[in-house]
């Protein structure tokens, strides 16, 4: 036998039984996200590596560790990790700031990571994702955290947990940095390799490491009272309890957290994660905030922006398994041709049929509609002739016969 091929690690088939949580999860997307103004947007899987490296943000784990990176005909390209800069890139080449404000995009589709596969994280996953273009004004941010939980709501996940912070502009950052390197610099030989390498590039992202004797260490008091400070200048405290004002009357639930920094470059004020306490330690299903200064940096006009993602997988790992359909029918006949006709008509008509395509005895024909259909369409001599059709309700064993031209309007009532 010849050698079989495995997945690659990290990679996994989504499999036929598996498909109806993802069109559940498509499907809502596209009607929720319709309704709040959202165009869909798909842009390219790989993109210019530097796109990344500028629009991500190269202090950052993913531009340094997890990019899948190739060279073709001398170009540096990468698959992208994330979508937020293809999307913005679009932005900017196809003009869309000449659209009225705001522009509402969202995107699905496969992103690509260098991580260690474990439950939670792939190196290929999904995300579901939107980005609005324009506003400035903390309404923004409301809204798109009220379009990810009303998206949630519609999957039936009703108890995640909101977290919101607010991370600053460039200026307040910059004193809060500073602050914290001072007070970690009598720690900074205990702290992870990690994070003495965030110390210098991003400080702000040692307070998002997971690793415990580092956690023991932002708790000491002297440490924490730094990091739980009020930080942030007037107009970036303004925009925030704005924020908590208006989610406080849509009556979303939130629970700040100081610690909440995120991982990418580019976020200024608001950060936001949506967190399961079904999913173990990979339990952030949405992460998300505004990225007023990216625009810019990518060479287009200055434009607040403002948007989250979702992995899909973790998302289906939290809602029930739907199980697969039967057939509306399955065409029981010892002639083919006839067969082929009725399932044609039924398939314009609406219906999903399906009939014998290996010449089986009329009886194993039967026994195969019971299994997979919730009604026998049957086809014999008498039927062709009479141009008639009998329909057994397969849940019931009740059988009819019914007149062809009326089948498809009829035969539930059977
Ligand atoms: P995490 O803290 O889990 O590493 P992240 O901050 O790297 O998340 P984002 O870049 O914010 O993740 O991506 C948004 C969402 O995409 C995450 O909340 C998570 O649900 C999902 N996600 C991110 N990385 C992976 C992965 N490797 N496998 C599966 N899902 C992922
Ligand atoms: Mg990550």
């Amino acid at each position: 036998m010849a050698k079989i091929i495995n997945v690659v690690k990290g990679t996994k088939d989504i499999l036929p039984q598996d498909a109806p949580m993802w069109h559940l999860l498509e499907k809502n997307a596209l009607d929720i996200f319709t309704k709040y103004g959202y165009k869909e947007i798909r842009t390219p899987i790989f993109e210019v590596t530097e796109l990344f490296a500028r629009g991500v943000g190269d202090t950052t784990d993913i531009v340094n560790k997890e990019m899948y990176t190739f060279e073709k005909s001398d170009r540096s390209l990468t698959l992208r990790p994330e979508n937020t800069a293809g999307v913005v890139r679009s932005y900017i080449e196809n003009s869309m700031s000449r659209l009225s404000a705001p522009v509402k995009l969202w995107y699905k589709g496969p992103m690509f990571r260098y991580e260690r596969p474990q439950a939670g994280r792939q190196r290929q996953f999904h995300q579901v994702g939107v980005e609005m273009f324009g506003v400035k004004d903390a309404t923004a941010d409301a809204e798109v955290i009220l379009l990810a939980v009303n998206y949630l709501k519609s999957l039936g996940l009703n108890d995640l947990e909101v977290e919101i912070n607010s991370l600053g502009c460039p200026e307040c950052r910059e004193v809060y940095k500073n602050k914290i390197k001072e007070v970690l610099k009598p720690e900074f030989d205990n702290l992870c390799e990690d994070c003495q390498n965030r110390y210098e590039k991003n400080p702000l992202r040692l307070l998002d490491c997971k690793v415990d004797s580092c956690k023991e260490i932002f708790e000491k008091p002297e440490i924490k009272a730094v990091i739980k400070s009020d930080f942030i200048c007037e107009s970036c405290a303004g925009h925030y309890s704005k924020l908590k004002s208006y989610l406080d009357e849509l009556d979303v639930k939130y629970i700040e957290n100081k610690l909440l920094v995120r991982g990418l470059d580019y976020y200024n004020r608001t950060v936001f994660e949506i967190k399961s306490n079904n999913l173990g330690s990979q339990n952030a299903v949405c992460g998300g905030g505004r990225y007023d200064s990216l625009v810019k940096n990518l060479g287009g006009e200055d434009t607040p922006a403002i948007g989250w993602a979702m992995g899909m997988e973790r998302l289906i790992s939290l809602i029930p398994t739907i199980e697969p359909k039967k057939l509306d029918g399955y065409i029981v006949s010892n002639s083919p041709a006839d067969a082929f006709k009725l399932a044609s008509e039924l398939r314009d008509a609406g219906l999903v049929v399906e009939f014998d395509l290996q010449n089986k005895k009329f009886t194993k024909q039967l026994e195969k509609a019971s299994k997979v259909a919730n009604y026998a369409f049957i086809l014999g001599e008498d039927e062709v002739k009479n141009n008639m059709v009998s329909v057994k309700n397969l849940s019931t064993s009740t059988q009819k016969q019914l007149d062809r031209k009326q089948l498809w309007s009829e035969y539930k009532n059977v």
